[in-house]
């Protein structure tokens, strides 16, 4: 049998009127012969809408009824399209991410996927039935409900599609495929008609919040073919994929600029300059199970440097809190933190073999006159954290200067 897992995110699900819309898509792709296995988002805004319920009743909910709390979401949406498709006369069935055995780590909120054990979607599908799936949910070895982080719906799309080795994971959005930017900020941007698994993967986990980067990292490992597309249109989207031609790619210096403004940075102060330190450190916030991003370490002087480093906005309070016990420790100095901050990023393969690339970003900001605060790079990316008032205009200077609004 073929099969086809589609995902629709927030915005196509946003109210009933959009549901019956994706419903009368689903009935259009079920042809006889057809396996359709289709996840769904919450409704738009429904997700923000709980974190921000949950916040007014405490400031730090437990990550166990949290994540009871942010996964009835899907299961309002993937019910309500399963009505709409049999109203349209096709046999569907919802089902939740205990029912179709997604088995992860026991990190509330962000955990990780073990195993799939899709006995119960390959029976409904046996039977001929659409199958839709609330996406971003799972559970633990305690049967504990968890959730695979912000945008998880698309890693559940694309992990079934790669243990029910798909043909094609559609990932249908608001967007008619993968931008050189983020076009909601620059409209200039241009429409990718494929990317690169690596490429992909830099973007989303830069910011790009096109698609989950979990989502990719399986897509990549399990060669699962992605077509990123609106789900508003029949346009053909972006194709993400192992690509062939790397002479091609190479010829193409950066794919994509990205903008994020979802991290904040902490600095410590007069911290020894001894070995180990900087181990013992982040040791201590990876235990939190919080991660760091980019990490500046000064030059040391009188045997005392300043070290900072970047974690996930939401994970500020617990960071600060971890950071500050720890310097005590180790008899560092003050610990500050800086929340207005954005990080702005280029990525493309092409960087590896064409020198002057860090250069013509940095003269982008400074002829806007925006200072780097951090900056960091990997053979196929580089990211600077600047202001956070500045953060747009750099991404649009840059796009500009490497020419990406012209393709
Ligand atoms: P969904 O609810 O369908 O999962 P998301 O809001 O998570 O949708 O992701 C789609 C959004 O990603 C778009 O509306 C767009 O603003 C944003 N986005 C960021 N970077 C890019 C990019 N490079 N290309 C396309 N969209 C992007
Ligand atoms: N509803 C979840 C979120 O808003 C998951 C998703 O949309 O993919 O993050
Ligand atoms: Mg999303």
């Amino acid at each position: 049998m073929k099969i086809i897992v589609q995902k629709y995110g927030g915005t196509s699900v946003g109210d009933t009127e959009r549901i019956k819309n994706v419903a009368r898509r689903i009935c259009r792709a079920k042809e006889p012969g057809v396996g359709l296995v289709v996840v769904v988002s919450a409704m738009g805004g429904t997700t923000d809408e709980l974190i921000r319920q949950a916040q007014e009743i405490t400031p730090e909910p437990s990550e166990r009824e949290m994540d009871q709390l942010i996964s009835t979401g899907e299961q309002i949406s993937s019910a309500l399209l399963a009505m709409a498709v049999q109203h349209d006369g096709s046999d569907a069935v919802s089902l939740t991410g205990i029912q179709v055995g997604i088995l992860t780590d026991d990190s509330h909120t962000k955990a990780r996927i073990f195993k799939i054990e899709p006995e119960k979607i390959l029976e409904s599908l046996d039977e001929d039935k659409i199958v839709i799936v609330a996406g971003f949910q799972g559970f633990n070895p305690k049967k504990d409900i968890t959730t695979l982080g912000r945008g998880g719906s698309d890693t559940t799309a694309v992990a079934l599609a790669a243990v029910l080795e798909a043909d094609v994971c559609e990932i249908y959005t608001d967007v008619d495929g993968v931008y050189t930017a983020d076009p909601r900020i620059i409209p200039d941007a241009v429409k990718l008609d494929k990317i690169s698994y690596d490429e992909m993967l830099e973007l989303a986990s830069l910011g790009a919040k096109v698609i989950q980067n979990r989502a990719v990292e399986f897509a990549k490992k399990f060669n699962v073919t992605l077509h990123v597309r609106s789900s508003f249109n029949e346009v053909q989207g972006t194709f993400v994929s192992e690509e062939a031609d790397t002479m091609s790619m190479e010829k193409v210096v950066i794919r994509g600029v990205t903008y994020n403004k979802e991290e904040a940075k902490l600095t410590i102060t007069m911290v020894p300059d001894t070995p180990g330190v900087a181990a013992r450190i982040f040791k201590t916030i990876a235990d939190g199970n919080i991660n760091v991003d980019m990490i500046i370490q000064n030059v040391s002087a009188e045997g005392f440097t300043d070290l900072s480093f970047t974690v996930p906005r939401p994970e500020l309070v617990k960071a600060r809190e971890l950071v500050e016990e720890i310097s005590r420790d180790i008899g560092a100095g003050a610990v500050s933190v800086e929340d207005e901050i954005a990080k702005v990023s280029i990525v493309g393969v092409g960087m590896k073999s064409h020198p002057g690339v860090a250069a013509t970003m940095f003269e982008a900001l400074a002829e806007e006159k925006i200072n780097i605060m951090m900056i960091s790079t990997s053979e196929i990316k580089i990211s600077c954290v600047v202001r956070s008032d500045d953060g747009e205009r750099a991404a649009r200077a840059i796009h500009k200067a490497f020419g990406l609004d012209q393709e």
